[in-house]
């Protein structure tokens, strides 16, 4: 390419979207080691979009302060807290950029991670590049049982893969971002919506890293709560394993009610065992309930999709 050319070729712009609840101590650690990283990348302009997700300390006002001192730094508040799920499609929705990218305000998705997965977007026939953690080594050991369960069960339940380790850090080309955008479900696990639209992804592997500041945003219930929406969004197989629970009790009964009527006609002994027969009864109630449970959250999920409320709404932004 001559000097001139590459003199008059536009800089591609680069959009990172970083969701931040109570992240006062990150933010401009992340801003510096992001803006670090990316003005040495030739050909590239960047801009940072914080979601501000109904943080109750000083993020939103530091956020105010960093956009005064620098226009590529861009945020978006919300009413209140509705979520990093949602908070990250606010960012989406919002982003100009030819690439995306979405990276948590704690530096545990590596920044210095940014120039070789621009590299590679821009050299090799992808349209994302997604980096997934080597081991859990920075997590509690509860943690990193119940995620790596969570992604087992996923994985046998859902015909889309989900990685373990997987992080929602990814750089995407425009054209994969939009796809993403057309899914309009309001009840979202965005790694899995990543997994879901397609095209040509190349994994990075990185060691994983401690928070920088502050402290997780996850309680055990939370997460569970999030497994729990995240199977059932990519897989109807629970509601499949209810019937078949319930056709294989009717058949199983039925060949008892046959075996006893039996019993009763030549030995005439049928009514003893009270106590096994209670124990049968408290299972089977047991069963059923757990199963009308699992109907009903796939019910109250097309309830909440129903009525089509906003998955979050901006109190105030600066783009
Ligand atoms: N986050 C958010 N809204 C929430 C919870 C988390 O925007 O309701 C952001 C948080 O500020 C961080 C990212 O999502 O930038 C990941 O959260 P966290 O680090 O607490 O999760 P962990 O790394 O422990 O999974
Ligand atoms: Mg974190």
């Amino acid at each position: 390419m001559s000097e001139k050319t590459q003199l008059d070729s536009p800089k591609e712009l680069l959009s990172i979207v970083i969701p931040c609840k109570n992240e006062v101590e990150s933010v401009e650690l992340f801003y510096n080691a992001v803006s670090g990283v990316l003005s040495k990348i030739d050909g590239l302009d960047f801009e940072l979009i914080f979601v501000e997700d109904g943080s109750t300390d000083g993020t939103l006002a530091l956020l105010r302060a960093l956009h005064e001192r620098d226009s590529r730094i861009k945020y978006i508040s919300l009413s209140r807290n509705f979520g990093k799920e949602a908070a990250m499609l606010a960012g989406f929705e919002n982003a100009r950029g030819d690439y995306i990218c979405t990276m948590d305000a704690d530096l545990q998705d590596p920044p210095s991670l940014l120039p070789q997965m621009i590299e590679i977007i821009r050299r090799d026939n992808v349209d994302s590049v997604a980096a997934k953690k080597r081991s859990r080594s920075d997590e509690s050991a509860f943690r990193s049982f119940m995620a790596s369960s969570f992604y087992k069960l996923i994985n046998a339940l859902s015909s889309v893969k989900f990685r373990d380790g997987a992080r929602d850090f990814r750089l995407m080309k425009r054209r994969m971002l939009d796809e993403v955008l057309r899914l309009r479900e309001s009840n979202r696990f965005t790694k899995g919506l990543f997994e879901w639209v397609g095209f040509n992804t190349r994994w990075i592997e990185f060691d994983p890293v401690k928070r920088a500041a502050g402290t997780t945003k996850w309680s055990p219930a939370g997460l569970v709560k999030y497994s729990i929406e995240a199977i059932t969004s990519f897989s109807t197989f629970p509601l499949e394993v209810v019937s078949a629970i319930g056709l294989a009790m009717c058949a199983l009964s039925s060949l008892a009610i046959v075996f006893l009527s039996i019993r009763q006609l030549i030995f005439h002994n049928s009514a003893f065992g009270w106590t096994s027969m209670i124990c049968i009864i408290f299972f089977l109630s047991g069963v059923q309930l757990f199963c009308i449970g699992i109907l009903g959250h796939y019910l109250s999920k097309i309830y909440m999709e129903s009525k089509g409320r906003p998955p979050y709404i901006i109190a105030e932004k600066r783009l």
